[in-house]
């Protein structure tokens, strides 16, 4: 949420800041903005709307600058407009700041600031750190950051400069993600690790806590009492190429399209035992699974499998529920925390929580280094490479993988079950040449206005997902349900104009599904299916039907959700919808 980012080199740093901006971008894009240091004083820019705005406004503009901070923003506190936009200046426009996260006691500071006698420019929190930082300027602005950091509440990443001090820049992480990047005669700061990849693979992950001071020729890290701390740097894989759109008309699309593979690479991560568990599944009492939005739905996808599997009694818990509720949790319980970026403010916190309470923390992150990793006991990683797009795809596939293995991982029949997981990547591509069928569907349903997903046992996450997807880049109105729940209140909402999407695979509750099917149609709704190809008997029921190939029954949501994900994309793409960037959704949701 917010993209922040920092440079100070020999290079022009307003290419690095755009370029910077422009990979940081899915993290926010309401505003953007850059403060460079021009020949001893700071220049501002700041747009609403997207990165090419600022792009826009900057062309033609000779600026040479060689150190500067950057900014996408993600509106929590003011309205989106340039005043609100970052960098914040202090009063006499000679500290630049910017900001990811939210200052909670930023009331306070403001009448502290304007008691001063200074101008508090804008509506939000993030002017407060400005204002205090060149207060508390004696010289040093290391030593300004370490005396403001104490009087900060809330969740925080800033980078700052300041026009005493040419060539230095200062990161802070507190809650919210920052990450150095070391260069040859260069450094820099970006709330995350794709943004740094046209410049260095060296990073290193700041911890909560710490303090980057960067100059051109180095890196010194402190904690907030201003001790020095000694930090390895880790070397990135990623290689650019997997951040572009490699001929896709959008990142949603190239990640759909990706899932054969990541999902192959997730689950040969999987195959030998090295990455065994220190302990076993089954020394627990109960298994609280915690996690937010699509990562949320693999966790209930994984409690059946955990159930099954294991044998130990699973919950699923949304994170922002679960950090504030007084669910007993103790050493007997093991928390598993389910999160793409492993820096979701909810799902950290709430499994740090569970953590002090002294249950076991095994986390499932993509993101080498971030903080929900290096919290938790074990972490286990998907091999999904950078997500881009706002709308989770590839990295929900790869979770299933993730938690389809560590669910198997101490049975009888691992190998069995290994080998049917191993035949799931070959299927997927399977559903994707596909496609073209799944999008004449799709366009015959994009004047729906509301839409109804339902499935049962593993098909139900399944739906909630497909409708999760339509909500967030079509904007059109889709809950997700249980098929058996939907007698006790949606079946209500039917009527001819209700498209309903049944996710209905052979397994065990097929012939439970199709009579839900039947009290669709009853009602004159339209149902479009998701089943095993040659399914006659459904495909007649169906005014449209989606076919996947047959896999083994446990397996089928690895299949069933693409045709989802593809169905929901295919009608944001006709109506013409920002697909990779949705209005009013940022990935990597760092506040509360
Ligand atoms: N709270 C700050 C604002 O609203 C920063 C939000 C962000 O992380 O983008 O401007």
């Amino acid at each position: 949420m917010c993209g922040i980012v920092g440079y100070t080199g020999k290079k022009k740093a307003i290419f690095v800041l755009l370029e910077a901006l422009e990979r940081l971008e899915y993290r926010g894009y309401d505003s953007s903005g850059v403060a460079l240091l021009e020949d001893g004083k700071i220049f501002v820019e700041k747009k609403v709307g997207k990165i090419r705005e600022l792009i826009r406004s900057l062309w033609g503009k000779q600026l040479d600058a060689t150190l500067g901070i950057g900014h996408t923003r993600w509106a929590t506190h003011g309205g989106v407009c340039e005043l609100n936009a970052h960098p914040h200046t202090d009063q006499e426009g000679r500290f630049a700041l910017v900001h990811n996260g939210i200052i909670e006691n930023y009331r306070e500071l403001k009448e502290f600031i304007t008691s001063k006698g200074i101008e508090y420019k804008s509506e939000t929190d993030t002017e407060a750190i400005v204002h205090l930082i060149s207060l508390n300027y004696d010289g040093d602005l290391l030593r300004a950051v370490l005396k403001t950091i104490p009087k900060l509440r809330g969740a925080y990443a800033f980078a700052v400069f300041t026009a005493f001090e040419p060539g230095r820049v200062v990161g802070v992480r507190y809650g919210s993600p920052l990450v150095v990047g070391l260069g040859e005669g260069e450094n820099f700061l970006a709330s995350d690790i794709p943004a740094l990849i046209p410049f260095t693979k060296n990073i290193i992950p700041l911890e909560d806590g710490e303090i980057a001071d960067l100059t051109p020729e180095g890196v010194s890290i402190y904690d907030f009492e201003g001790n020095p701390k000694v930090k390895e740097s880790i070397k990135i894989h990623w290689d650019i190429i997997s951040a572009e759109k490699g001929g896709f008309k959008h990142f949603m699309l190239k990640e759909i399209f990706e899932q054969p593979r990541v999902v192959g690479d997730t689950i040969k991560g999987y195959i030998s035992r090295d990455y065994e568990l220190p302990f076993s599944l089954k020394e627990f009492r109960r298994i609280l699974i915690t996690a937010c939005g699509t990562s949320y739905h693999a966790g209930l996808i994984g409690k059946y499998w955990l159930e099954k599997f294991v044998g130990v009694p699973v919950e699923v818990v949304y994170a922002s529920e679960l950090r504030y509720a007084d669910t007993p949790i103790g050493p007997q319980d093991l928390v598993i925390a389910i999160s793409q970026s492993g820096e979701t403010a909810d799902t950290r916190f709430s499994a740090l929580s569970a953590k002090e309470k002294g249950a076991k923390l095994l986390s499932i992150v993509n993101v080498m280094g971030s903080a929900l990793s290096r919290e938790s006991d074990y972490t286990l990683y998907t091999h999904a490479g950078p997500e881009i797009g706002v709308a989770a795809t590839k990295t929900f596939t790869c979770q299933l993988a993730v938690l389809f293995s560590l669910a198997i991982s101490e049975h009888p029949e691992r190998e069995k079950l290994m080998d049917e997981l191993l035949k799931i990547p070959h299927l997927m591509e399977e559903v994707l040449s596909k496609s073209e069928s799944i999008r004449e569907i799709a366009l015959k349903y994009t004047k729906s206005k509301n839409t109804l997903y339902l499935g049962r046992r593993l098909s139900y996450p399944v739906a909630l997902e497909g409708a999760l997807k339509l909500k967030e880049i079509s904007y059109v109105h889709a809950e997700g349900y249980p098929a058996g729940e939907m007698k006790h209140g949606p079946i209500a909402l039917i009527d001819e104009n209700m498209p309903v999407v049944v996710v209905a695979p052979r397994d065990r509750v097929y012939e439970k599904i199709l009579s839900n099917i039947e009290e669709v149609l009853a009602r004159k709704g339209m149902v479009i299916s998701v089943g095993f190809e040659g399914d006659e008997g459904l495909q007649k029921l169906s005014r449209d039907f989606m076919e996947v190939p047959k896999c083994h029954e446990e397996l089928s949501p690895f299949l069933t959700v693409v045709p989802l994900q593809l169905f929901a994309y295919y009608i944001a793409d006709y109506l013409g919808l920002d697909v990779d960037q949705p209005r009013n959704l940022a990935k990597t949701v760092t506040v509360e």
